[in-house]
C-alpha cells in the first residue's frame, strides 16, 4: 500500500468509525432522524433552489463536481467497505465519470414557435421536492448524479438510499451540500435520514409536497413507486445479453466482454451478464477469453458448488458472493487462482441458473447457437422482457438492425464494452439511472423537469 492510499484507507476507517461509535451523524448536512423533517427541509430549500438563476444552479454543479473528484478515492472506499461490493480502482473512475459527464443545466432545452399569432414557448420546470430510491450497488455515483440532474431542473431530493450503503450516501449527501454552500446555495438541496427503512421509504412515497418518485434498483423498488399513484421513473433490473455473431472481430469481442463483464465486479446494471454466440466463432471467442483475458474455465462439477454457492435454496442471491471479484467467488468453492484471473466462464444451456439469473459477479455462462436467428431468440429470451441493455458484436449493419429491433433495449452497445454506453469510451452523457421499465432511458436534468406552455399572443415575433 502506498503513502497515499493508506492515508485514504486511514481517513475512511476513521469515517466510518465515528458514524459507528456516536451512533449518529451529528453534524452532517441534509442527515436527518425523522423522515418528515428531512421532507420539511427539502421543501424549503427547494424555494431557494427554484428560484436561482441558472447560472447559479451551475456554480453549485461544478462544485459537486469539484468535490467529486476530491473526494473519488474515499467515496470509493467507504461504498466498497460498507457494502462488500465492487472494486476501489473501478469505483474511482465510476465517480470521476459521475463528475464529468453528468448533464447538468444545459441539457434543459426550450421549444419555441413565432408565427403572425405571437410567440409560444415550452418551457422545463421543477417538479418541486423529489423522492428517489438509491440502490446498493451504486450507492453514492446514484446519489450524486441524481443530485446534479434534479437540482439543474430547478428540484431538491430526499433519497432513502438502501440500508446497506446509507454510511457511504450519507457522506455524500453532505458533501452535496457543502458544495451547495460553497457555491453561495443554501443547505439541504439533498437530504436523507440516519437510518433508512420500508417505513421512511412510505413516508416519503406517501407525502403529499413530493410529486415525483425515482426508484433505481430490482424489480421491487420499481413496481412500489409505480403503484405509488404518483408520477414515477423506474430504473429496474436487467440481465443483459452480449450476442456474438460469425462476422465479428472475435479477438476483440473477447476482449471488450471481459473488460465489459468485470467492471467494478459486474455491479453495473448494464454490465455483460452471459454471452450468446455463433457456432461457428464459439470456441474461438472462449479460446481468447481465457488465453488473452484472464478468464478460469468452470468444469460442470465447480459451475454446480457455485450454483449452490450464489444462489440461496429460494432462489435469492447470495448478498455474500454480489460485487465480489472471480477469485473470491472461486475461493468460495475451494478453488485457488491466481489475481490474473478476473472471470469466470463456462458453456451452458441458456436455462442454465447462473446463465439465465442477474448475478451480478463476474461469471459468464456462453449459450451456443446455430444461427442468427436463433441467437436473436436466445438473447431476448435471456433478457427477460426487462427492455434494459443488450450488447452484439457484429460486422453485419443488417444483423444488428434486426437484433436492436428484437430485443428493443434502452441500451444497446455495438462492438464495445457495455460501460461505452455510459460515455466511458463511447459518446454520450453519464447516468446511473436508466429508466429501463417507464421508457426515459438514460435519465438526466430533462427527465427532472415538466413541460410549461408559456403563449405571447400577437407579440414578440420579429420575422
Ligand atoms: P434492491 O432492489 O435490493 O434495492 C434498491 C433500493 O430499493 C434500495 O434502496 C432498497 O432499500 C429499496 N427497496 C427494495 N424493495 C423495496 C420496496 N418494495 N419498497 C421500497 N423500497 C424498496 O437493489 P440493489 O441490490 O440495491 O441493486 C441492484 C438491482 O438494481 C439490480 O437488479 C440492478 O439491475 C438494479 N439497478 C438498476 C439500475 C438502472 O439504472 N436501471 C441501476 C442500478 C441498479
Amino acid at each position: 500500500m502506498s503513502v497515499d492510499e493508506r492515508l485514504v484507507h486511514d481517513i475512511v476507517k476513521k469515517v466510518m468509525a465515528s458514524m459507528q461509535l456516536t451512533g449518529s451523524v451529528a453534524g452532517m448536512h441534509g442527515v436527518f432522524k425523522d423522515m418528515n423533517d428531512a421532507i420539511n427541509a427539502s421543501i424549503e430549500a427547494q424555494k431557494v433552489v427554484r428560484n436561482l438563476t441558472l447560472d447559479q444552479r451551475e456554480k453549485i454543479i461544478a462544485a459537486i463536481r469539484r468535490k467529486t473528484h476530491e473526494n473519488a478515492e474515499i467515496i470509493a472506499n467507504m461504498g466498497v467497505s460498507e457494502t462488500g461490493m465492487g472494486n476501489v480502482g473501478d469505483k474511482i473512475l465510476k465517480h470521476k465519470l459521475t463528475a464529468d459527464k453528468t448533464p447538468g443545466t444545459e441539457d434543459i432545452k426550450t421549444i419555441a414557435w413565432s408565427g403572425d399569432r405571437g410567440l409560444t414557448l415550452v418551457e422545463m420546470g421543477p417538479f418541486g421536492v423529489i423522492g428517489a430510491i438509491t440502490p446498493a450497488t451504486n450507492p453514492s455515483e446514484t446519489v450524486i448524479c441524481n443530485s446534479i440532474g434534479m437540482i439543474a431542473g430547478g428540484n431538491t431530493v430526499v433519497f432513502n438510499p438502501h440500508p446497506n450503503a446509507k454510511k457511504t450516501t450519507i457522506y455524500t449527501i453532505n458533501m452535496i451540500n457543502e458544495a451547495s454552500l460553497e457555491a453561495g446555495g443554501p443547505d439541504n438541496v439533498a437530504v436523507t435520514v440516519e437510518v433508512p427503512t420500508m417505513e421512511t421509504s412510505a413516508i416519503m412515497m406517501k407525502h403529499p409536497q413530493i410529486p415525483l418518485l425515482v426508484a433505481t434498483g430490482g424489480p421491487g423498488v420499481v413496481t412500489a413507486v409505480l403503484s405509488s399513484g404518483k408520477r414515477a421513473i423506474g430504473a429496474g433490473a436487467g440481465n443483459p445479453p452480449a450476442f456474438v455473431d460469425n462476422t465479428a472481430d472475435v479477438r476483440k469481442a473477447a476482449r471488450d466482454i471481459v473488460n465489459g463483464c468485470t467492471f467494478d465486479n459486474n455491479l453495473p446494471c448494464i454490465a455483460e451478464k452471459e454471452i450468446v454466440a455463433m457456432d461457428s466463432i464459439a470456441d474461438e471467442l472462449m479460446d481468447y477469453m481465457i488465453s488473452e483475458n484472464g478468464c478460469y474455465l468452470a468444469s460442470p462439477e465447480i459451475q454446480d458448488k457455485l450454483v449452490r454457492t450464489v444462489i440461496n435454496e429460494k432462489g435469492a442471491l447470495n448478498r455474500k458472493c454480489v460485487g465480489r471479484d472471480a477469485r473470491t467467488l472461486l475461493s468460495m468453492v475451494g478453488v485457488s487462482v491466481g489475481p490474473e484471473i478476473r472471470c469466470i466462464v463456462f458453456e451452458g444451456k441458456k436455462e442454465h441458473p447462473l446463465i439465465t439469473t442477474e448475478l451480478m459477479m463476474p461469471i459468464l455462462g456462453m449459450v451456443r447457437v446455430k444461427t442468427f436467428d436463433e441467437g436473436v431468440e436466445t438473447a431476448v429470451w435471456l433478457e427477460h422482457g426487462n427492455r434494459h441493455s443488450a450488447h452484439i458484436h457484429s460486422k453485419n449493419v443488417d444483423n444488428i438492425t434486426k437484433y436492436a429491433k428484437a430485443i428493443d433495449t434502452a441500451i444497446l452497445v455495438k462492438n464495445g464494452p457495455s460501460y461505452a454506453a455510459l460515455g466511458f469510451g463511447g459518446e454520450g452523457y453519464c447516468t446511473f439511472t436508466i429508466a429501463s421499465r417507464t421508457g426515459e432511458g438514460l435519465t438526466s436534468a430533462q427527465s427532472f423537469t415538466k413541460r410549461r406552455r408559456c403563449t405571447m399572443s400577437d407579440s414578440l415575433c420579429i420575422r
